[in-house]
């Protein structure tokens, strides 16, 4: 199969998209009738563009309001489509893609429609071209692709063929049995759309809201299995109306495109055995055990206010690098590594982003497959000089230039703390705080990155995704992604914004960049946490006490529970019998913050009732200029 990707995904001139589309190694594109029209050149400049680019013109489209059309109307509708037909020849395109009508004068028939194409077959041959013909879920006679499919079979032209698109099929809830036999020769173009499950109208649903497949909810790989029974080996190609995506950047967006088509391929030849993409194994998704350890980036003047605080958290100066200035930090099964460095890469990240979280390291399954699968799926791979004593951890660059760095337990990596650092004994000095491991991790992202990150994570680890959720923000709503390993050793929770007063766009402003805003470590007994973080002078965010009347209000929970709560600053959340308690700290630096989490029975939420009164409590304690100006 050919992969492709429609110009109409991508923002920019047409130029821009052309260049985007090849850099990202796609072989094949489909010109959109808008940003030819749009375009400053001629058609047989754009054709010369795209043969310089290695790109072949798989399809022009859309051609509308064909089949079906009243008598008087009929003769002009065939005239249309030879001016398409000349304008492809310029192109060097020879399949023209045919929707199905939305025109209200159309009129019905199978047989109609069938000779219609019949004879635009017919012209269509002529010119040693062809026409496809793809039904829209909302066409006015058809909005079927088995009607269409019937059409095609009527037409009965080797110059006629089939479109399937993913969108139109799911959207109406067709099944997929009727594809299985169709004969994959027939069928001359697919193409792929996801989306969230939305209740919504669906052409707004379509027009707004398609993005690539892995970043919605839609069965695509049910849809994959169906067509190779087909035996197709034509174009593969994206076809995404998203306003995410026009805001975006047009080279990061192709390439989010191709890393969707590759994962989408990779699990079909998972789950089938098959190869139909001819593109080289990948290795599995890799399992991940948990966080290997979070690296921090600080310059000389933050660091000891940093150093007080996970003083205060209860961790303990473990490790020192053998030749950095970098110190590793622990308690219970988390490793926080901290940077000062004044050269490499967390020295250059601290430049550009302050005090900030610089890496993420993961424990996997296997980290130079994983590393291997991130190259295959065009993540970008990072590497920097290496000294003595020190190891050369596999890595990729993750959200706003920061890296993702893979530890395994059966290579040297294993024993990373051991190779670069000298223990130094210490003790934590604060008291135990019962901190055992990183429970999750919450990044910060513009809007348009949103989805970029959600198939970063998924299409590299074994990670799934659970709905969207909107959290009210003081300043306007934040969207929340989680996604998270079955068994919770690895959570992460995705937030981006379109308003520019939300918390969550003030920290990308404040630290220039998408980025962790904040870190939440797992205890067994908060309170028993929290008193300790308290004696150890770490203050903690303050709850307003209209949020335990609340409480009291809405669970059954004793008074003596909720004054204890009350307290200790300490939120509240309930899933049947399964409990979550949360406190935080204040903001450091107005940058970033940790969360202290104990989960009972099972609670697997991340307590999203809560987020309102936390970033509310949170933009209260906000020094004035991190506060909008107007
Ligand atoms: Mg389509
Ligand atoms: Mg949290």
């Amino acid at each position: 199969m050919k992969l492709s990707i429609a110009t109409v995904c991508l923002s920019g001139g047409l130029d821009e998209k052309l260049e985007a589309i090849a850099a990202a190694g796609f072989k094949g594109v489909e010109i959109f009738e808008n940003d030819l029209l749009s375009y400053g050149g001629t058609p047989i400049e754009i054709a010369r563009r795209c043969r310089d680019l290695g790109l072949e013109i798989i399809t022009f489209q859309p051609f509308r309001d064909f089949e079906g059309m009243p008598p008087e109307k009929r003769a002009r509708t065939f005239a249309r489509a030879e001016r398409k037909f000349d304008l492809m020849a310029e192109l060097g395109c020879d399949l023209l893609m045919v929707c199905s009508n939305v025109a209200p004068d159309s009129l019905g028939g199978i047989d109609r429609a069938a000779s219609d194409f019949r004879e635009l077959g017919e012209r269509a041959a002529k010119r040693r071209m062809r026409v496809a013909f793809e039904a829209l879920a909302w066409g006015r006679n058809i909005n079927d692709y088995r009607d269409a499919w019937e059409v095609v079979r009527r037409a009965d032209h080797a110059h006629v063929g089939l479109v399937l698109d993913s969108f139109h099929t799911f959207a109406r809830k067709t099944d997929l049995g009727a594809m299985r036999s169709i004969p994959g020769d027939r069928i001359f173009l697919v193409q792929m759309a996801d989306a969230p499950i939305l209740d919504m109208d669906i052409l707004s649903w379509s027009r707004h809201y398609r993005n690539f497949p892995g970043q919605g909810n839609f069965p695509l790989l049910e849809f994959m299995t169906a067509l190779q029974t087909t035996g197709f080996t034509g174009p593969l190609s994206l076809e995404i109306f998203n306003d995410q995506f026009r805001a975006g950047a047009a080279r990061r967006v192709a390439i989010d495109g191709r890393r969707s088509l590759i994962f989408l391929l990779d699990q079909l030849r998972q789950r089938t055995g098959i190869d139909s993409s001819g593109t080289a194994f990948l290795p599995p998704r890799s399992q991940c055990r948990g966080t290997a350890f979070l690296e921090f980036a600080l310059d000389g003047v933050a660091t000891p206010t940093f150093e007080t605080l996970l003083r205060g958290l209860g961790f303990a100066r473990a490790g020192e690098h053998r030749s950095k200035a970098v110190t590793r930090w622990t308690q219970g099964a988390i490793n926080i590594v901290v940077n000062t460095e004044s050269q490499g890469f967390a020295h250059s990240f601290n430049i550009t982003h302050g005090t900030s979280v610089c890496a993420i390291g993961l424990d996997v399954s296997d980290a130079a497959a994983t590393l291997d699968r991130a190259q295959r799926l065009l993540d970008q791979p990072f590497r920097q000089a290496v000294g003595p004593n020190e190891l050369e951890i596999p890595a990729v660059r993750g959200l706003g230039g920061s890296l993702v760095y893979f530890i395994d337990r059966h290579s040297d990596l294993a024993r990373v703390w051991d190779i670069e650092f000298d223990a130094t004994g210490d003790k934590p000095t604060g008291g135990a705080c019962g901190l055992t491991s990183v429970d999750h991790i919450s990044q910060s992202m513009h809007y348009e990155e949103l989805l970029t990150w959600l198939l970063f994570y998924t299409s590299l680890l074994d990670l799934d995704q659970s709905s969207e959720q909107d959290v009210l923000d003081p300043g306007g709503l934040v969207k929340s992604q989680v996604i998270q390993a079955a068994d919770g050793n690895l959570r992460l929770v995705l937030n981006a914004s379109q308003s520019t007063r939300t918390q969550s766009s003030r920290f990308l402003a404040d630290t220039f960049g998408s980025g962790v805003q904040h870190i939440a470590f797992a205890t067994d007994d908060l309170l028993a946490t929290v008193k300790q973080l308290t004696a150890n002078g770490v203050k903690l965010l303050p709850i307003p006490e209209n949020y335990y009347d609340d409480l009291e209000a809405k669970t059954d929970l004793s008074q003596a529970r909720i004054d204890e709560l009350k307290a200790h600053n300490i939120l509240y959340d309930r899933e049947g019998g399964a409990e979550f308690l949360q406190a935080y700290t204040e903001t450091f630096d107005d940058r970033f913050f940790f969360e202290l989490v104990e989960r009972r029975g099972g609670y697997r939420s991340f307590g999203a009732v809560n987020a309102p009164i936390r970033l509310a409590a949170q933009a209260r304690l906000a020094r004035p200029a991190a506060m909008p100006r107007a």
